[in-house]
């Protein structure tokens, strides 16, 4: 057991740092960041800890601005968990991936190896700080946990890490630029600036003249930032927001944009997100009525849409 002082997820703290500002130095983003400048707007991190009294789950990243200071707040928590998030569903995926190379198709099923059992138990504790805090036992995989076998996966799914938290950076460092920051009680302005703040987000990360392999390696982080944001929910009719599109159009709208070529590289994306929005159903039986053999994921991401909407727009006792 460690103490929270030393949470893994604390090394990769000037990862996070670094990975922001590489996205930052691209050719895409120099307007805005011109913008900042002129206005004389520094941006700054802060990470505490999460506050359970008050927000009764995981607070999500959110921003302020004011005396030309822009900051981002995240969570040691929160970070956590989307680490844990980004573990699980890549190396289930990436089993999934296995299978239909072997296969040509993937029956449903999630072969069980020691290395799926250790990431299902990462899974249930990073699921579990949304109810509370508790130590990152050492016995689990973690960010810096270079000395086993699992070390390739490690290394990958920080980068995956890296990237799913940069999309989350860039929608509240819009925020920011744009200043979003008047009150709105109108919902369906307040619903353009969070579009508007997805968009740019990740259209800082993933321009449309980059090629499809980083695309592909880049979107997985966003898919996966997209996903988590569904899993930290604490009821699944908040997939519906009031202030925000809903989450699960978010994840439709981020898939649309990559737009990529190469048939594999657009399938593993569109097939990931099928993946986690079939455990997210799963988490809260949310009952698909479907066919495990559909070989058209667009087909596949289509019947989750519409259960998702049916969903959405249940009226519930
Ligand atoms: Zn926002």
């Amino acid at each position: 057991m460690c103490s929270k002082e030393e949470m893994p997820i604390i090394k990769l703290y000037p990862n996070i740092y670094d990975t922001f500002a590489g996205f930052r130095k691209k050719e895409t983003i120099r307007m805005h960041e011109q913008t900042l400048s002129s206005r004389n707007i520094d941006l700054k991190f802060e990470i505490t800890d999460n506050n359970y009294e008050l927000v009764k789950g995981l607070k999500t990243p959110y921003c302020t601005l004011s005396n030309n200071i822009g900051t981002i707040y995240l969570t040691h928590e929160f970070l956590s968990f989307l680490w844990c998030i980004s573990f699980y569903l890549f190396v289930i995926y990436e089993n999934i991936q296995k299978q239909i190379q072997e296969n040509e198709i993937w029956d449903g099923k999630i072969e069980q190896n020691e290395l799926i059992e250790k990431s299902t138990k990462l899974l249930s504790w990073g699921m579990s700080l949304k109810k509370n805090y508790s130590n990152w036992d050492k016995s689990f995989m973690n960010p810096s946990k270079y000395d086993s076998q699992e070390k390739i996966w490690v290394g990958s799914v920080n980068k995956i890490f890296l990237d799913a938290i940069s999309l989350i950076l860039f929608h509240e460092y819009t925020h920011i630029v744009q200043d979003h920051f008047s009150v709105h009680d109108d919902n369906d302005l307040q619903k353009d600036l969070e579009r508007e703040a997805d968009n740019w987000a990740k259209e800082l990360m993933v321009n449309y003249n980059d090629g499809d392999k980083f695309k592909h390696h880049t979107g997985v982080g966003i898919i996966i930032a997209h996903l988590a944001l569904l899993f930290v929910l604490k009821n699944p009719r908040s997939i519906k927001q009031k202030k925000h599109p809903d989450l699960d159009v978010r994840l439709f709208n981020s898939l649309e944009y990559f737009d990529i070529k190469n048939k594999k590289r657009d399938f593993y994306l569109k097939h990931l997100a099928s993946v986690g929005l079939e455990m997210f159903c799963s988490i809260w039986n949310i009952n698909i009525n479907k066919n495990n053999k559909y070989q058209d994921v667009e087909v596949l991401l289509n019947v989750y849409s519409k259960k998702l909407d049916e969903f959405k727009n249940e009226k519930c006792l």
